[in-house]
């Protein structure tokens, strides 16, 4: 329907040009037909961008309050089977999720949730997501029992009643769950969350306001309140780091980041190996499924309670550790250590899957498990399989480009030959990345390849400018 609506408005804009352009053809003097024809022009482009962005706000005024709703699930199974049940639903003061392209999720990801209007069925909102729940059903652990993990979505608050979907796929693009439920905004067991329980906080890079801009919490994990400064430092650290790669310093004034000051009764997090266990606000530990260096929280809850009242929509959380380690899921967060020497190019790694819904560029040469299977395409857009390749970066690459691209006689860390080389998504054989090195590969590049870098800017467009805007980048 939006589609269509601004197909019609675009159309009448593009009749009165011609119409007005018609009539200008009766003016006989050259030189003005030729300055009018560009300033019209130039008008035109001016004025369209307010247009379609007038077009979103009426659609937001429309259907939704200017408060959040935020749905708790719980992710329950194992490995061969997923149930979603409903938790509880809450509310919050103000919306500062993205206002454009409220319809369509920018990635299909590994599931889906979708907000429809009872009455009419219209599509309201929908969004894209990965969870930890899904790893780890790839785990051994799963296949010898079930086990359940929290799950919390933000949706604007519907003017009526809307009913919610949740759809979780498989490695082979396969629907293996899927829930549904009515949500009546009047319902007096919606809790709201009280926002003067939110934790000290502060702006510490300013964009532009939350309502055109991507609102990013940092969260402290493992600080205690007599360590908040040093948070506050580690936060604009990383909030610089990440704003001086490209894209995002071509487009800092997208952002708004705040630094949330969550305090943790002991100092730095816990490491399993180690035999070291914490007491902190979120629960972060390293060994994630026995991985050494995954370092997650499955406190999904207490994370979101935390940040009642404050703008956010991508978070980022510092452990106070120099333990090595990190971990990000797409849509849901982006966990690092702040004081181990590699934080910087971690945290802006995790930020790529946590943001950019990028997938990982190594490999390993004696993975025994499979992720990416033939015949069936990625949805991240920095990996291909080559079973739709069209869809990825074929464009970019110069005519006569072998397929697969050999790496003899590039230097390891080289980032200018744009190709089709094998390895990534942890495996050496099936999965093609379109560089030698990236961000999403080592830890020693200093950028994204460039795959990457449209992918993330696709993202940020999506998040800030209209669809009919957008589609050029
Ligand atoms: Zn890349």
């Amino acid at each position: 329907m939006r589609q269509q609506q601004y197909a019609q408005s675009c159309d009448n804009i593009d009749h009165l040009f011609y119409f007005t352009l018609q009539r200008m053809k009766h003016i006989k003097h050259k030189s003005f037909w030729i300055w009018s024809n560009r300033f019209f022009t130039v008008m035109l482009f001016a004025v369209l961008p307010h247009f379609v962005y007038a077009m979103e706000d009426a659609f937001l005024g429309r259907w939704f309050c200017d408060s959040t709703l935020r749905v708790d699930y719980t992710f329950t199974g194992d490995a061969l089977h997923q149930y979603i049940s409903l938790d509880e639903i809450r509310s919050s003061e103000g919306w500062y999720g993205r206002r454009v392209n409220m319809k369509v999720p920018a990635l299909r990801g590994n599931g889906m949730v979708k907000m429809t209007d009872v009455a009419t069925g219209d599509t309201l909102f929908c969004t894209s997501f990965s969870t930890l729940f899904q790893e780890w059903q790839t785990t051994e652990e799963a296949t010898r029992h079930s086990k359940s993990f929290e799950n919390v979505f933000l949706f604007p608050m519907p003017r009526r009643d809307a009913q919610i979907e949740v759809v979780l796929y498989d490695t082979h693009n396969r629907q293996t769950a899927r829930f549904t439920h009515l949500v009546t905004p009047s319902d007096i067991l919606i809790r709201p969350i009280d926002a003067k329980h939110a934790a000290p906080h502060r702006s510490i890079f300013k964009g532009g306001d939350s309502k055109g801009c991507i609102d990013v919490a940092i969260v402290a994990e493992g600080y205690t309140e007599a360590e908040r400064e040093l948070f506050y430092k580690d936060a604009e650290t990383i909030c610089r780091e990440i704003r001086r790669y490209s894209p995002f310093s071509e487009h800092h004034n997208d952002f708004n980041f705040t630094a949330v000051a969550l305090e943790s009764r002991e100092s730095g997090v816990s490491i399993p190996h180690e035999h070291l266990w914490k007491n902190t606000a979120l629960g972060a530990s390293f060994d994630t499924f026995y991985s050494q260096r995954y370092l997650t929280t499955l406190r999904l809850k207490k994370l979101h309670d935390s940040l009642a009242g404050i703008p956010y929509e991508h978070i980022i959380i510092l452990a106070n550790t120099d333990n090595y380690g990190g971990g990000g899921i797409y849509n849901s967060y982006t966990l690092s250590a702040a004081h181990n020497p590699l934080c910087l190019p971690v945290t802006v790694h995790e930020f790529g899957h946590s943001f950019g819904g990028l997938g990982d560029e190594y490999f390993y040469d004696d993975q025994y498990e499979q992720f990416y299977f033939p015949g069936i395409e990625p949805w991240e857009q920095n990996l291909t399989t080559l079973a739709e390749f069209e869809k990825k970066w074929q464009d970019m690459l110069p005519d006569g480009t072998s397929i697969p691209t050999q790496c003899e006689g590039l230097a390891e860390n080289d980032m200018e030959h744009i190709g089709v080389y094998e390895g990534g998504g942890y495996q050496s054989k099936g999965v093609y990345r379109a560089f030698i090195d990236c961000r999403m590969k080592t830890n020693n590049t200093k950028r994204f390849c460039a795959v990457c870098e449209r992918a993330i800017n696709r993202i940020i467009a999506h998040q800030t400018v209209p669809m009919e805007q957008s589609h050029k980048r």
